[in-house]
């Protein structure tokens, strides 16, 4: 169909430059000053594509014939790079993702929180970016008379199967590689999405860097789990990391992984891992940052940023298992944090058990609820940290915090959109941004993680 605003149409070839990179890594070329989006071409190419989509103001085209290659352009050193959905910039050097993603917390700081004089420092990079991720989750199917598991492929619920992902640890690899195997020896069926039957949905894997600890997960549609005993004894026997074999039941048809039942069939409850000096048990449904390097330079961030002396009390707010409250509660005289999910707050309470700490008080809730509730109670925050999840914070958080007045605030982001929204809101109601430093915690991904300070005006 022809699109009367767009100068170009369907099915049409053209030579075009890339000048820009969205925020989910597609190539923007101007026709006109009409943008086509045209995934895997990079900024500075000249290329051939061919347009498949038009729309008002914009459309989509397929990238056909590099001409002229970018000099970050790179061969993706993944055989299923183009195919899955996992990673979306192994086509760039890792000097190119660094700046592409600063570039792009620069432009929602301007466009979004209007905020175009704060400084926002270069992504803290990785070494080696690779090989970096401690939780695998890997959906599971039968596909062509097969049982596959591996990643989804772009945009569908096809799977690519997969023996190797090189931004896991090796030994979640070799968890989806054993899980599979003795899934296909054992005759245990794959879950069927369409009909919602059979047994096996997802294997998780989890694996402490610092303790070479390893978890598995096995998500099941239901309770049955046929030669159980037998998976069980496979997966010791071939897993010399193994501490815990978790079963989780989720009986939904639902896109979401795990459901509530969560037994464990052998071994631990928890995994271990240590982040600067500090030990966490991590219970098979609860949230981990997924790149422990870059978690202790996340939360170190997090910390000169509260710039703490050992007198105030700090509000950690979405504080999952308590990995940034603990680390709070070193410098502060007491961390009150609060999640939404129970076992999340089961596991740091011990958490501050094990680390002898006694100065963090935790609460099961929504942050919205829970603070403003603290507030009534007569709680005065010193510094309130915050670490929402993509959506960003509840605006009746954001009002209360400019309630309670804290002199700082320090906020933790996986989603720069949200990020700059709330920034805007915090800066109207009394709060200067100082800075903001992003922080790779997902190489080869358009991911990007901040922590912003923010000054009591
Ligand atoms: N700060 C932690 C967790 C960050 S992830 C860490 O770095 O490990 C965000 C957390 O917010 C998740 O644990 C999620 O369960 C929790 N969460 C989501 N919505 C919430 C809400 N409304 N109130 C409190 N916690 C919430």
């Amino acid at each position: 169909m022809k699109n009367q605003n767009a100068p170009v149409q369907k099915n049409q070839t053209l030579t075009v430059t890339i000048d820009d990179l969205t925020h989910d890594g597609s190539g923007v070329a101007k026709v006109d000053g009409y943008a086509l989006f045209v995934p895997q071409a990079l900024p500075g190419e000249t290329a051939k594509i061919k347009v498949i989509k038009t729309k008002k103001g914009y459309g989509f085209a397929r990238l056909l014939e590099i001409e002229e290659a970018s000099k970050h352009r790179v061969e993706p050193p993944c055989p299923i790079f183009y195919k899955c959905g996992g990673c979306q910039t192994q086509h760039m050097d890792y000097e190119a993702q660094l700046s592409s993603k600063q570039k792009q917390v620069k432009d929602v700081m301007e466009r979004v929180a209007k905020l175009p004089d704060v400084p926002v420092h270069p992504v803290i990079g990785m070494e080696d970016p690779w090989r970096y991720r401690n939780k695998s989750q890997v959906p599971v199917a039968f596909q062509n008379g097969e049982l596959v598991a591996g990643f989804y492929a772009k945009r569908s619920h096809s799977i690519v199967d997969m023996d190797q992902c090189i931004i896991q640890h090796k030994e979640n690899d070799l968890v989806v590689q054993t899980v599979k195997r003795l899934a296909k020896e054992l005759a245990i069926p794959a879950y069927n999405e369409e009909k919602h039957n059979g047994v096996l949905r997802h294997i998780v894997a989890r694996y402490g860097k610092t303790t070479n600890q390893v978890m598995v997960v096995l998500v099941t549609k239901g309770k049955k789990l046929p030669r159980q005993q037998e998976l069980i004894d496979g997966i010791q026997k071939k897993i010399p990391g193994v501490v815990s074999i978790v079963q989780n039941v989720n009986s939904e048809r639902t896109n979401v992984i795990f459901g509530k039942q969560t037994d464990v069939l052998w071994g631990e409850t928890y995994l271990y891992d240590e982040i600067n000096g500090i030990r966490f048990a991590i219970s098979a449904r609860s949230f981990y940052q997924v790149n422990p390097d870059q978690t202790n330079r996340l939360y170190s961030k997090a910390l000169e940023y509260a710039d703490l002396n050992g007198t105030e009390t700090v509000i950690d707010a979405y504080c999952g298992i308590g990995t940034i409250s603990l680390f709070l509660a070193e410098k502060a005289k007491h961390v009150y944090g609060v999640e939404i999910v129970p076992e999340a707050i089961t596991d740091a309470k011990r958490n501050a058990k094990l680390n002898h700490i006694d100065n963090a008080t935790f609460a099961v809730g929504e942050a919205e609820k829970v603070i403003p509730w603290w507030h009534a109670q007569g709680i005065q925050a010193d510094v309130i940290v915050v670490d929402p999840p993509r959506k960003g914070c509840d605006e009746t958080l954001l009002k209360t915090m400019l309630q309670m007045k804290p002199k700082r605030i320090v906020y933790v982001s996986c989603n720069p959109g949200t990020l700059a929204r709330d920034l805007r809101i915090l800066e109207d109601g009394g709060y200067a941004t100082q800075e903001v430093t992003p922080v790779d915690m997902f190489p080869q991904t358009t991911h990007v993680e901040c922590v912003a300070v923010l000054e009591l005006k």
